[in-house]
């Protein structure tokens, strides 16, 4: 079974994080190549809040990537399993995130369930879920999941490039490459 993180692997956050940055500190967060975000002199709990709010209030420009529903199309046809996803996106988006999920149209393309695990806790979420497999942005999050999966996928962001990975990460450039991959390895 397959999962996939939310934010920055199956929808485009950071151009509505951007946005909320400028807007707030008057800061230009730009092609980061940091995944925790930092603002000088702005507290971790006040970057928080405001990656919560850019979720909210610039909900209608948080898109999928542009291969994001083809790509789950064919994965959910390689593996006949549902769409699983964790995201640790604060649970009082639930409501938000089914709708925005939805509507944008990733889903419903085949039965799917959506799990809320902070990035910490999402290892954990993976081991007793038994998936097999976890495409993710993260790499920090890669690396600590890696040793419960057979594969991790690690998207390119500017915010994961030139640091190592576990053996067992495939660094891919785009989700139709985890599909592609599966088509050959997968069963
Ligand atoms: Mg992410």
């Amino acid at each position: 079974m397959i999962g996939f993180d939310l934010d920055g692997t199956l929808f485009d956050t950071m151009t509505a994080m951007r946005q909320i940055f400028l807007s707030k500190f008057n800061y230009d967060i730009g092609d980061t190549n940091c995944y925790d975000i930092s603002v000088p002199d702005i507290k971790p709990k006040y970057i928080v809040y405001a990656i919560h709010e850019a979720i909210i209030k610039y909900n209608d420009q948080i898109l999928p990537y542009p291969d994001t529903k083809i790509a789950l199309k064919k994965i959910v046809k390689i593996t006949k399993q549902p769409i699983i996803i964790i995201t640790a996106r604060n649970r009082e988006l639930t409501e938000l995130t089914t709708h925005q999920l939805c509507k944008k149209y990733i889903l419903p393309i085949s039965p799917y369930k959506i799990y809320w695990a902070s990035s910490s806790q999402k290892k954990e979420m993976i081991m007793n879920l038994g998936l097999d497999y976890f495409v993710e942005d993260r790499l920090r999050t890669a690396n600590d999941c890696a040793p419960f999966l057979n594969r991790v996928f690690l998207l390119t962001r500017p915010w994961n490039w030139g640091r190592p990975t576990m053996p067992n990460v495939n660094r891919t450039r785009y989700l139709t490459d985890v599909a592609d991959w599966l088509k050959i390895n997968h069963g």
